[in-house]
């Protein structure tokens, strides 16, 4: 196997979020494979790089680019934001890979939009959690309610991927219905916009606030469980430590 490809995951955006090892991956390259708005968030450093994009929706286009570009002998870097391999290209790579057997792949880990959104609101991660796209681009709508309900069900701190396009305005507001089920109202919710980007903005609210609430496609949504609570500002959620209360404190001093 003589040809490598990297399937770097960029995070989301800032290049201080960037792992060194990706950073390594993109410096190596001789040309850096990726969806326009992340080429762009690349910036200078890379610019000297051969750039190849593809328009959004055209995966599978920009996955076999980067396939033939690896046959013509160069060292290939496919970039993703967040994570490759969390809704992103990294396994449809591994799918097409099949048919390039000289080519071998390689994933460099990237912090996904649950991680850096939860780092913005505190920590609202700190337990069991789960991770659901909202998009049914791929997957049906009945498959997206019925994970839905089980995280619900499971009382897990929910991570919502993909919240809204042009297209799909009100699934949020439909996603937060299906909540409200077995939910209560007030349960602890925040979102995060331009996580690492220009025009970061943090919100937090209530599951019945959030369901009214016009969120665009740079934002990560986030729902407590029943261990979670806002702290000082911040949404955290309890990992169940016994800790010495104020009072406790007051009284030994
Ligand atoms: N591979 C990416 C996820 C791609 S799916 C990752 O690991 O982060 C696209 C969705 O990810 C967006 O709709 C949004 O919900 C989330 N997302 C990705 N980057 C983001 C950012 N910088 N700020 C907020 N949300 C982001």
């Amino acid at each position: 196997m003589t040809n490598r490809i990297y399937i770097v995951g960029m995070g989301p955006g800032r290049e201080d979020m960037m792992t060194g090892e990706a950073l390594c991956a993109l410096e190596q390259a001789d040309v850096i494979v990726g969806y326009t708005t992340y080429l762009e968030l690349l910036g200078e450093r890379f610019q000297g790089k051969e750039l190849l994009s593809t328009p959004m929706r055209q995966e599978e286009e920009r996955c076999r680019l980067c396939f033939g570009e690896a046959e013509k002998g160069k060292k290939v870097a496919l970039v993703c934001s967040g994570d490759a391999g969390i809704y992103g290209l990294a396994s449809l790579m591994y799918e097409i890979g099949k048919a390039y057997p000289e080519t071998e792949l390689f994933v460099v880990a990237g912090i996904t939009a649950a991680s850096s959104g939860a780092a913005v609101l505190g920590a609202p991660l700190n337990h069991d959690f789960c991770v659901i796209s909202l998009s049914d681009l791929l997957t049906p709508w009945e498959t997206i309610e019925k994970r839905l309900r089980a995280a619900a069900m499971g009382d897990f701190v929910i991570v919502l991927y993909n919240p809204s396009s042009r297209k799909r305005k009100d699934y949020l507001m439909r996603a937060c219905d299906i909540l409200l089920e077995s939910v209560e109202e007030e349960r602890v919710c925040g979102y995060v916009e331009n996580i690492g980007r220009e025009g970061t903005k943090a919100e937090l609210c209530n599951l019945k606030q959030l369901r009214d609430r016009q969120v665009n496609m740079f934002t990560t949504v986030f729902i407590g469980s029943s261990g979670s609570e806002i702290t000082g500002g911040k949404f955290i959620t309890r990992r169940g430590y016994l800790i010495e209360k104020d009072t406790d404190i007051c009284r030994n001093h």
